[in-house]
């Protein structure tokens, strides 16, 4: 299968292509359809097996064929409409740095910072108007002692699980992973192992 035949907004095809991305990977190919079609997702994957793209991409495509509006509106203080969580600073640069590759040319803004928490409580930046919330690397988010800091969003102002669409990935699923993902995704989401 190649990434024209999965369903992907047709604008972003030329940056995958720019990437010199073939086919999709085999997480990929799961997660496209369901973050496509908006299903809340928890997918066991590794680092190296693609899988910012898999959540990016599907992300991407749906900012720009379902939410063409709210992308153009410029509010104060800004209001992202997807938010990524990564559990270090590195991981957070090399996806902003994949979001930005893939979102070339197609009005979608990919910012990093690495005081959100600071920013979102001064206000700077509010949460009530995410639509994607993604945490990556759950398992090493525990790791690092951010599980309580992750829970805080929802008094911050990320909107409740059922009025967001919220994708999980871990490479392992301890017991405190899978209280993480019965916590924040909804009660049918899809699991992809
Ligand atoms: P990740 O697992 O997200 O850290 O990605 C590992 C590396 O694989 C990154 O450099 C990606 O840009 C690259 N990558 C992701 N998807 C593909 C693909 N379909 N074909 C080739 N490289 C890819």
């Amino acid at each position: 299968e190649l990434y024209e035949e999965a369903n992907l907004a047709t604008q972003i095809l030329s940056n995958i292509h720019r990437a010199n991305f073939e086919e999709p990977t085999g997480i990929q190919r799961y997660t496209i359809p369901c973050i496509r079609q908006q299903d809340d997702i928890m997918a066991c994957a590794q680092t190296g097996s693609g899988k910012t793209a898999a959540f990016l991409l599907p992300i991407i495509s749906n900012l720009l064929e379902y939410h063409a509006d709210e992308l153009s509106e410029r509010l104060h203080p800004p209001s992202p409409l997807c938010l990524i969580v990564s559990p270090t600073r590195e991981l957070a640069l090399q996806t902003e740095r994949e979001a930005r590759k893939f979102a070339f040319q197609t009005a979608v803004i990919p910012s990093t910072t690495s005081r959100r928490k600071d920013m979102v409580e001064k206000g700077r930046i509010s949460l009530k108007k995410v639509k994607y919330f993604v945490l990556d690397e759950a398992d090493r988010m525990l790791d690092t002692g951010f599980q309580p800091d992750i829970r805080k969003l929802e008094d911050l102002g990320l909107p409740p699980k059922d009025e967001r669409f919220t994708s999980m990935f871990s490479a392992t699923f301890p017991k405190e992973v899978q209280q993480l993902a019965k916590h924040f995704l909804r009660e049918n989401y899809v699991f992809l192992a």
